[in-house]
């Protein structure tokens, strides 16, 4: 007998008929002797849907009520699955997150979770319910209701088998696990059978959606044994994250290429090239509150230098006021330019590390194809390079080739 957390995405719960789908997979498990919690996340489209009806009213909305908004989504699915469970004469409570006391900090819609309450969840596994708690949610010392950030279901999940000490935590969704890319841009991808925690943490901060980046973070904090699988599917062992290195011969050395359209690129030329330049414009950036991913400062020349980043597309055009208005005058730069029309293209693969020329095979595939690369940023486990956002796709595709991913021998 194992002891299982079975996180069920938006799409897996998007009708009645699906949440039906849902209860007879679970009721087969438990069916099998196995312990479940089931975290579910709202019907697909419905988190959105409550997003824009905030948006109607308030043009910023507040943060505490769009939480206590937000978080219905969850509630209804939680209840629609419990009904659903019974109706398969299955004993089976839903709990929202404030009512399993998921504990979290006060920072309304990107809550992390401080603790988790086990005793009422021992209690009632013990006597033979299935929970179904509602993903995505918690509440605050004070008891008011806070969301994890979008795709929080994921953390949710993980919290739960770190803090109960779960066999596994399947995470179902529409896809029946990780891919050595997107098969809707590569055919040929495959699914891989494992994936170290280093590079799925990559993957999933480089742009694929598949899993909540904090899930991941947190899975790896307490070395959670996380596994994607499709919940369309009734066989398959999805995708195993481990948390050791296959030391096989046969391991490649790349497992996978990801990509991130989501970005955009700016520049501030002609700075004076002197200490806490960096600083000076990158300060202001951080207080707006605003992610920098990539950074590159040139080599001066004549006492100036060049400084180029890359931020969230979302936060382009707030970015680059800040930089005109703000930092320009202030630290006298020639002139701040910048683009949105850009993509981020990564290979990963923790084979990088005792494989030189990984990063030199890429840019020369990428040149064969006549694609120009506007940035480059490397880790010990991934090389990424920003090109126009136009050959993204054709970037993957040839790199995915040259990489020998289709034809790899899984392990
Ligand atoms: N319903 C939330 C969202 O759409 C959380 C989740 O699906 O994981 O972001
Ligand atoms: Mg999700």
């Amino acid at each position: 007998m194992a002891f299982y957390i079975q996180k069920y995405g938006g799409t897996s719960v998007g009708s009645t008929e699906r949440i039906k789908n849902v209860a007879r997979r679970v009721a087969k498990f438990h069916s099998q002797g196995h312990q479940i919690i089931v975290v579910v996340s709202a019907m697909s489209g419905e988190t959105n849907r409550l997003i824009s009806l905030a948006n109607e009213v308030q043009a910023n909305p507040d943060p505490r009520e769009l939480d206590v908004m937000i978080s219905t989504g969850e509630q209804v699915s939680i209840a629609l699955l419990s009904m659903a469970l019974m109706e398969l004469n299955i004993k089976a409570k839903s709990y929202t997150g404030a009512q399993v006391s998921i504990l979290t900090d006060s920072a309304h819609t990107k809550a992390r979770i401080l603790n988790i309450d086990e005793d009422k969840i021992r209690k009632d596994l013990q006597d033979g319910y299935v929970l179904v708690v509602a993903g995505f949610q918690g509440a605050d010392k004070t008891g008011s209701i806070t969301t994890l950030g979008r795709g929080g279901s994921d953390t949710t999940g993980v919290a739960l088998a770190a803090a109960l000490k779960a066999d596994e935590c399947q995470i179902y969704t529409d896809v029946d696990g990780i891919y050595t890319t997107d098969p809707r841009i590569v055919p040929e991808a495959r699914r891989l059978k494992t994936v170290t925690f280093e590079e799925m943490l990559e993957m999933a901060s480089l742009g694929s959606k598949i899993l909540q980046l904090r899930a991941v973070e947190f899975a790896g904090k307490y070395k959670v044994k996380l596994r994607v699988l499709s919940s369309f599917e009734d066989e398959g062992e999805g995708t195993l994250i481990t948390y050791e290195e296959n030391k096989d011969m046969e391991q490649p050395v790349i497992s996978g290429i990801a990509f991130n359209r989501d970005e955009a690129k700016i520049t501030v030329s002609g700075v004076p090239d002197h200490p806490g330049i960096a600083y000076q414009i990158l300060g202001p950036v951080a207080d707006a509150n605003v992610d920098v991913d990539m950074i590159i400062q040139n080599v001066g020349h004549d006492g100036l230098t060049d400084f180029s980043f890359t931020v969230h597309r979302r936060d382009f055009s707030g970015t680059m006021e800040i930089l005109k208005n703000k930092i320009q005058p202030h630290v006298g730069a020639r002139d701040v330019i910048g683009g949105d029309r850009i993509a981020k293209v990564s290979v990963v693969g923790v084979g990088m590390r005792s494989h030189a020329g990984i990063a030199s095979k890429m840019f020369r595939v990428l040149a064969e194809e006549g694609i120009n690369i506007q940035m480059i940023a490397t880790s010990e486990i991934k090389v990424s390079v920003v090109v126009d956002e136009k050959y993204m796709e054709l970037a993957v595709r040839v790199l995915h080739k040259a990489f020998d991913l289709e034809q790899v021998v899984q392990n």
